[in-house]
């Protein structure tokens, strides 16, 4: 059942046109017959899926169904998820099966959908491209030499095949964001706090967040509704009521005011992409909004804050696998000190070993006032430049990338031009506000995503207009040649 929604799988399963077995049996067929094009699964969970099927179909039966009971979606393969591998695409933990979920992965068991298998990623979510996976690169279904987009490139390049109809992202830097632009998906990187970490494999934690990659608004808003939950498992999770993010994406948005930032369309920006995100966003003229000249005048120091504070906060985070506890362990090590230091160099991919040493650098001794503590002031000025922007504006639109999909091999000898994909996206982390891709029409061939930002805890607000311009246009319905 290729190119549907999850808004129509849970109509045709409340409907009783069929069910979560016979669905989660054909996503399973599908995904095995097509997905050597794509590589964008890591491991399929098929005997646990079916099971949760039966489980789905029982409670449809007996009238006790939520919206997502007995959709099949897929989860990043950095969320735990009990007896199923969960290997953030690195060599270290590729036979870790965790004995518990995620609390994500297990908000979605409660509500009764179905998990398929675990995505391709980039190690550790370390990559705009996914071409840094123990398991492979990702190919992009619009363009199969092309990449899809990291670190989310599995779940991306999963769901703009139509092999699922949504799936877990998380977003560090702009790993949903990215990737949901360079596949034409609706991806979602809510406020930092909103979605519980609990049970998420940590890359940097004062910057990760989880959401929804999905083709629609509507749907992403049906997963939010079940992912953002309060969780006393999650010392950052804010504790407050989940709104209902379906019942807001109709709102009207006469008078809204949308700010576009100077910065974020200078030098550096493809003038194709420039063109197509200047007649999106123009589309919101016809519905009532106005345009409004802003500046987020530290905007520029994102790339070098950001990339001090996460590979620091990953250097930490990353200490953990050292082969006592779970995950790889080097052969016949001598003694302790070998055991360590092979097993990291053996388990570890390049450039994860590369942040691990760039974190301890920056953290360490003589150079902690230099770089990190420098790198946190300048996260501060990005935070209070939003914060000023969203006095006078209601959300904020721009590029999410600077191009369309590039090639893969295209910049994997050239990490500071990797690095450089994430201007738009990196400054929304640090200041930990949510922010959207939706599709924003296409160049030669490539999709083009239009990003909106909104000010903490305005998930329902970016959702509601990113549907209407979903209503508005039909860039998000197009389906890739190599489906
Ligand atoms: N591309 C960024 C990085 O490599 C962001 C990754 C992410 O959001 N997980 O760190």
């Amino acid at each position: 059942m290729p190119y549907t929604t999850i808004a129509q799988l849970s109509q045709g399963l409340k409907n009783g046109t069929f069910s979560s077995r016979e669905l989660t049996q054909d996503v399973i067929a599908d995904i095995k017959a097509r997905d050597h094009l794509y590589n964008s699964f890591i491991t399929l969970s098929e005997e646990q899926a079916l099971a949760q099927a039966d489980v789905a179909d029982q409670r449809i039966a007996a009238g006790e169904a939520a919206p997502m009971t007995g959709v099949p979606i897929a989860h990043k393969d950095l969320f735990c998820t009990q007896g199923v591998r969960t290997t953030a695409a690195s060599k270290i933990l590729e036979n870790f099966v965790p004995p518990y979920n995620s609390t994500v992965s297990q908000l979605f068991v409660d509500a009764g959908a179905v998990s398929v298998g675990k995505t391709n990623l980039d190690e550790f979510a370390m990559g705009s491209s996914n071409e840094h996976s123990f398991f492979g690169t990702v190919k992009n279904p619009w363009k199969l030499d092309a990449v899809p987009g990291g670190s989310s490139g599995g779940s991306a390049a999963a769901v703009a095949a139509g092999l699922i109809t949504g799936a877990t992202g998380t977003d560090t830097g702009g790993s949903i964001r990215q990737p949901a632009a360079f596949c034409n998906l609706t991806g979602i990187k809510p406020t930092y706090g909103r979605v519980s970490r609990f049970g998420i494999i940590a890359y940097a934690s004062s910057l990760d967040q989880a959401g929804p990659m999905t083709r629609t608004a509507e749907d992403a808003a049906m997963m939010m509704n079940v992912m953002a939950q309060f969780d006393p498992q999650d010392s950052t999770s804010m504790q407050m009521a989940t709104p209902d993010y379906t019942t807001s994406l109709n709102d009207s948005l006469a008078g809204l005011k949308i700010g576009l930032p100077k910065e974020f369309f200078e030098a550096g920006l493809n003038p194709q992409v420039a063109a197509a995100t200047m007649n999106a966003i123009k589309q919101y003229e016809a519905m009532g909004a106005e345009l409004v000249d802003i500046s987020l005048p530290n905007l520029q120091l994102c790339i070098p804050a950001y990339y001090v504070i996460a590979p620091s906060e990953a250097s930490s985070n990353l200490s953990r696998y050292d082969g006592a506890r779970y995950g790889y362990r080097c052969q016949d090590p001598v003694d302790l000190m070998d055991m360590y230091c092979r097993t990291r160099a053996e388990g570890f991919g390049e450039e994860v070993k590369n942040r691990i040493m760039v974190g301890t650098y920056a953290l360490s001794e003589g150079f902690y006032d230099a770089y990190y503590l420098k790198a946190q002031r300048i996260r501060r000025l990005i935070k209070n430049d939003f914060v000023k922007a969203f006095q006078q504006v209601d959300v904020i639109m721009g590029p999410v990338t600077p191009s369309p999909a590039f090639d893969i091999g295209s910049k994997t000898s050239d990490p500071v031009a990797m690095y450089l994909e994430d201007i738009y996206t990196l400054a929304i982390n640090l200041a930990g506000i949510p922010a959207l891709s939706t599709p924003a029409g296409f160049v030669d061939g490539l999709p083009v995503g239009l990003h909106i930002m909104g000010d903490y805890f305005s998930e329902a607000k970016l959702l509601n207009v990113a549907h209407q311009l979903q209503q508005a246009t039909d860039w998000h319905m197009q389906t890739p040649n190599s489906i």
